[in-house]
């Protein structure tokens, strides 16, 4: 099928986005609000739509939270009015409610435990219901669009001695994936879904304690990392140090994000107590024993598909090679090519070397295919600068189905795999060859059942029952409604 032929609606970005990514910290005698920005920093790939950051003083909660990317929403002179050594910051993309201004968290709620600031990475799929029983027994007035108002009003209102009772009153509420962290003026909370969808990890710095959604945040802040956070597991670090409870109602099984070992994570960040990196290796490996073929090169899509090619190309015993160069300031550009410059070849994100691909069978890995349209580009690129063969391995299986646990993934009309048999991808891109990781081998290689995992955008088969096209802007009314 031709390009024009089509039915796909190609969008220039063709990867999942990740929903969020949150920190937490409580360091006595530290500016925490700097605390916070440089580990927000290590995970802007978890969201760019916006950033904020909440801190304390102990009598009140200072809030800072606006559109754009961490670095252009905190400058010096926004850290003087955040003071304080309690704090706590999230990076958004949005999965359900719109990328405005308003949903920029963290969010603010008030009860009669006082106020609490909240940053949620996840997405909550019974949100709609609850913000209708939430309306009728507290009389919560909801004047921003996303499922995070919904959970930190629960926790604003919900009846409790102390957290753990709250935090169990929440979890048997809320249906869903959610890592939050929550701040009181005095205390920070960490809490992670029954079934651990998103990861949350805990560390030491300098006399205090941190959170946050990666282990790479806590390494570039020079953190201890202590462990990931259980499911269902809710931590409340205070003057007096960590307590920490599991929910009574959690069950054995997990199910965390498969795409956090594929592609959401920093490859530097530990995920089941190993780095993303060498998981990523054996996806690679993995897919080249399922799916070997005679190659002179292999090379990898740069960046985030670099692991699985180095794994793969060792499997393989045929030489990795870097034969694309990735623009390193991609995306920090607002002016996209037109149709005609693309058609002219036009490329803004990578650069084949032509010395390194001219007369060679190149045997290309991609670590995920969502709507095709960067591998399509790829191919076409290194046929122009004279490849032989082009053959391309996808270290993860076809994607086929959309995701409701914080990943924004496309419709289930953009979904290549999900519109297209194998073959009928392979003539669209233009390979020579073309095969996926089987669901089998990617849970070899994350090395399940150890580890439970959802596979839902892979399967169809989600950890708890899911509505089968969500729309993220379901409360996309006026906010005050
Ligand atoms: S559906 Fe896919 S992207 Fe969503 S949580 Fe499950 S594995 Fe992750």
């Amino acid at each position: 099928m031709s390009e024009s032929q089509s039915p796909i609606n190609i969008e220039s970005n063709d990867k999942p986005h990740e929903a969020c990514g949150i920190v937490g910290a409580f360091v006595p005698g530290e500016s925490i609000a700097r605390t916070t920005f440089f580990g927000l920093f290590a995970l802007q790939h978890r969201g760019q739509e916006s950033a904020g950051i909440a801190t304390s003083t102990g009598d009140r909660i200072h809030l800072k939270a606006q559109m754009g990317l961490v670095s252009q929403v905190f400058r010096e002179e926004t850290m003087a009015g955040l003071p304080g050594h309690l704090g706590i910051g999230h990076t958004r993309y949005s999965t359900m409610g719109g990328s405005k201004e308003y949903n920029a968290q963290p969010l603010l709620a008030n009860g009669p435990r006082g106020q609490i600031a909240v940053g949620h990475n996840g997405n909550v799929i019974n949100a709609a219901e609850l913000r209708i029983e939430m309306a009728e027994e507290y009389g919560s007035v909801f004047d921003k669009t996303s499922d995070t108002e919904v959970i930190a009003e629960i926790y604003a209102k919900a009846p409790g001695s102390d957290w753990f009772e709250v935090s169990a009153y929440a979890m048997r509420r809320l249906k869903g994936a959610y890592s939050l962290v929550i701040m009181t003026k005095d205390q920070l909370i960490a809490v992670r879904d029954p079934l651990g969808i998103r990861p949350l990890c805990l560390g030491k710095l300098n006399g205090g304690w941190i959170v946050a959604s990666e282990t790479a945040a806590l390494d570039n802040l020079g953190a201890e990392f202590v462990r990931e956070l259980g499911h269902g597991e809710t931590v409340v670090i205070d003057k007096d140090g960590v307590k920490s409870k599991i929910w009574s109602g959690t069950r054995s099984n997990h199910a965390m994000c498969v795409f956090e070992q594929i592609y959401f994570a920093r490859p530097d960040s530990l995920l089941n107590g190993e780095l993303a990196y060498e998981t990523r290796k054996r996806l690679g490996a993995e897919v080249y024993r399922e799916h070997p073929v005679d190659a002179d090169i292999v090379v990898g899509i740069p960046d985030s598909s670099t692991p699985h090619a180095v794994g793969l190309a060792a499997a393989a015993k045929i030489p990795y090679t870097e034969a694309i160069i990735r623009n390193r300031y991609v995306g920090r550009t607002f002016i996209q090519p037109d149709q005609k410059s693309r058609s002219e070849g036009v490329q803004t994100k990578f650069n084949p070397m032509r010395g390194v691909i001219e007369g060679k069978r190149l045997l290309v890995v991609d670590d995920s295919i969502v709507r095709s349209t960067t591998i399509t580009q790829v191919v076409k690129m290194l046929r122009r600068a004279g490849a032989k063969e082009i053959h391309v391995r996808v270290a993860s299986p076809p994607i086929k189905s959309t995701c409701h646990f914080g990943v924004d993934m496309a419709t289930l009309g953009q979904l290549i795999a999900a519109n297209m048999t194998v073959e009928e991808i392979r003539d669209y891109i233009g390979a020579d060859s073309l095969a996926y990781l089987s669901v089998e081998g990617l849970l070899r290689a994350v090395r399940a059942p150890d580890n439970a995992y959802c596979t839902g955008c892979f399967t169809g088969n989600y950890p708890i029952p899911v509505q089968l096209e969500m729309n993220k802007l379901g409360f996309e009314v006026a906010p005050g409604v």
